[in-house]
């Protein structure tokens, strides 16, 4: 990332917590990850991005069919960055710091045993262990291997997500890499809906009144809710499949900076929480809530906009 990239995600950080109650106390421990991505891309260079013929891949999105690119991911970089993840975490919060060790021993084991390139499930079903094994809680599992994943799959897949034709695609999972999206926005200028994928980066139009998920359009069935009076994040949820996915309305930020979605998904995870509450998952697979709050918490104090 150039230092500007750098700069202006600093910023977006500052502006959400701002605009989202309860994400200040968050964004020490956010910001440290970031720090901690950001120079392991400094310290590595990707050597063999993905080639893709540009018309050819364009061809296949305008045909309807995904790319599915999945890169081989180096094991050593999958672990050395979620150990520098686990070093930072322990700075942050001592507190972490038994399940840091169980973590690293864990990743230590994962280096013996995997073969030199991992794909992203065994990475993900790394975590999934962790989880059932360890104490580690379900939002922190899902920030520390989101974080890793998105950061490899970023470099490997942004430079084809920009020479392809990315508009020729209208359906509900990332043209590029096939995975499901967790949000969105609706754009500055015209209010169209844009989905983007959480793990490569890739953007894309997708029809407004649509569940991405199961293609559901009858309306009866879609509706959103914000909470409080703040408008900006829709949790956007469809009747017919119970999956819920944010739609931040870009319309309500300064069109002068530019709005990085990630740092808004993190901000907003009691929206997740809600969303859950009222019994719809994520169809995005990604889960952001912990078990013990679901029960904790009080039903949703937001309102339902159909
Ligand atoms: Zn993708
Ligand atoms: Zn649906």
């Amino acid at each position: 990332l150039s230092s500007r990239g750098q700069q202006e995600w600093y910023e977006e950080l500052e502006r959400c917590a701002r605009l989202y109650s309860g994400f200040n106390e968050a964004v020490p421990f956010i910001r440290a990850i970031y720090e901690c991505v950001d120079r392991f891309s400094a310290d590595h260079q990707i050597t063999a991005p993905v080639h893709v013929d540009p018309d050819t891949a364009s061809s296949r999105l305008r045909a309807g069919c995904p790319l599915d690119l999945n890169p081989d991911l180096d094991t050593e970089h999958v672990v050395e960055l979620l150990r520098r993840m686990s070093h930072t975490l322990v700075d942050v919060s001592p507190e972490l710091r038994t399940f840091a060790v169980a973590l690293e021993d864990s990743l230590d084991h994962f280096l013996a045993d995997a073969s030199e390139t991992v794909r992203k499930d065994d990475v993900w079903g790394l975590r999934d262990r962790l989880v059932h094994e360890t104490q580690l809680k379900q939002d922190l599992a899902t920030l520390l291997f989101c974080s890793a994943l998105s950061c490899l799959y970023r470099r490997w897949l942004q430079p084809t997500a920009e020479a392809v034709r990315t508009d020729l695609w209208e359906k509900g999972s990332c043209p590029i890499c096939g995975e499901k999206p967790h949000f969105g926005m609706l754009r500055h200028e015209d209010g169209a809906k844009v989905l983007e994928c959480w793990l490569c980066g890739t953007n894309w139009l997708h029809t407004r009144i649509k569940c991405p998920f199961c293609d559901n359009e009858n309306q009866d069935d879609l509706g959103y809710f914000t909470v409080g009076d703040q408008e900006i994040c829709r949790v956007t949820y469809c009747l017919r499949c119970h999956s819920y996915l944010k739609i931040f309305d870009a319309r309500r930020l300064d069109s002068k900076r530019r709005t990085i979605l990630a740092v808004h998904n993190l901000a907003t995870l009691s929206h997740d929480l809600l969303a859950r509450q009222e019994g719809f998952m994520a169809g995005s697979g990604l889960e952001w809530v912990n078990p013990e709050e679901m029960a904790d918490r009080p039903k949703r104090t937001g309102k339902i906009v159909r």
